[in-house]
């Protein structure tokens, strides 16, 4: 057993079982144990690699996305450059990079990041210091001051806690943490009303995940950028219509894993719910645009020319480098389709590369 599992087995048995939520909760955010808390996740000798990881030209397309966004809102100056939970601060430092094309924008720019984990702060700290940049820290986006703001979220909302619902031949059942006969963690079920949007109508063995959190988040960011002004994007993998399936997932050493194996020790996923996310940010009065591949919402940006022109001059091993990146990041195979972006913002805005012509063409 880890530490953690040994401290949610001692929980469990002084207050009963847990939900999936408050599970992966203590899995992610424990302060002793979290799995955000104390481990490196992040590349080749960690469990998993995000895209501003796999190459620079992710964040510098999103550099690319920010600018036209920031003209699009009339170039405020100053405006909150946000981003929710940044990992190593890659993104961030790459979006900047790219987004130097318009000094004003860089100069207008206030840097505000979302993060809950002091480790990951300080390495933040240090990737955008290299970079010339001073960021502020905060634990939630409410607390970020108030004015036009541009916001970036990528593979943030996976790591939100999700419950999960099934429907049984008695009726819906929550999906509990319990402990089986010799004291392991062990999954079980806990008559439950329907979840929303749900019903007893639904056939015997459907299910359902929520993620209150991540709706709240959306609820949050949503009403600020319909009444202060902005835009913001979220890149995750998940699904736009109502799902039906389990999809918390624990990886650990680029290997899936069953998830209650090694609380702490192995990042804890769920796919992300965009149809109930674009709800919640119609609802607050945003603007959510249809949901974009990743492939396509990088192909729009241009991520063949920018590989092109970084190819450039360059040798064999390069070349072949940035077309197994570029492969990665938008192809089918890779991450291309399997990651979707949903944009948000206030009214009335016209949103590369979500709105109207292709920017590379205008
Ligand atoms: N965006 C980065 C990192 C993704 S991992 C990348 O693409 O590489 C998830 C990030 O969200 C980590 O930085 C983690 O510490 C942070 N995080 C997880 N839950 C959070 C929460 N509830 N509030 C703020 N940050 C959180």
């Amino acid at each position: 057993m880890t530490p953690l599992a040994e401290k949610l087995a001692a929980r469990i048995r002084a207050a009963g079982p847990i939900t999936v939520a408050d599970y992966m909760a203590a899995c992610l955010g424990d302060p002793e144990h979290g799995y955000y808390m104390r481990r490196e996740p992040f590349g080749r000798d960690g469990d998993f690699i995000t895209a501003p990881e796999v190459s620079q030209m992710f964040g510098e397309l999103i550099g690319i996305w920010s600018l036209l966004a920031w003209e699009a809102m009339g170039r405020p100056a100053p405006f909150v450059l946000a981003e929710l939970g940044p990992g190593r601060g890659t993104l961030m430092g790459d979006l900047l990079r790219a987004a130097r094309l318009r000094p004003a924008f860089a100069a207008a720019a206030r840097v505000h990041l979302v993060e809950t984990s002091p480790r990951l702060r300080d390495i933040q700290a240090a990737t955008l210091a290299a970079a010339g940049i001073t960021p502020v820290w905060h634990g939630a986006i409410e607390d970020i001051p108030p004015g036009p703001m541009i916001a970036v979220a990528n593979e943030f909302f996976d790591a939100l806690p999700i419950r999960q619902f099934v429907r049984t031949a008695e009726g819906w059942a929550e999906r509990m943490v319990a402990l089986d006969d010799a004291g392991a963690l062990a999954f079980g079920l806990r008559p439950a009303p329907p979840p929303p949007g749900r019903s007893t109508a639904d056939p015997v063995g459907t299910i359902a995940e929520t993620s209150p959190v991540s709706t709240a988040i959306m609820e949050r960011l949503a009403g600020r950028l319909a009444v202060e002004g902005g835009a913001a994007l979220v890149i995750d993998y998940g699904y736009g219509d109502k799902g039906s399936a389990d999809t918390l997932q624990a990886v650990r050493r680029h290997n899936y894993d069953d998830p209650l194996a090694f609380p702490g020790e192995a990042d804890l996923t769920a796919h992300v719910d965009f149809g109930t996310l674009a709800d919640a940010a119609r609802l607050a009065g945003a603007h959510p645009r249809p949901l974009l591949s990743q492939g396509a919402f990088l192909g729009r940006l241009g991520l063949p020319e920018r590989a092109s022109s970084l190819v450039r001059g360059k040798d064999d091993a390069t070349r072949e480098g940035l077309e197994r990146a570029v492969a990665r990041l938008s192809s089918p195979q890779g991450m291309g389709e399997l990651f979707k972006v949903l944009a948000v913002s206030q009214g009335g805005l016209a949103l590369a590369p979500f709105d109207g012509d292709d920017p590379q063409k205008t």
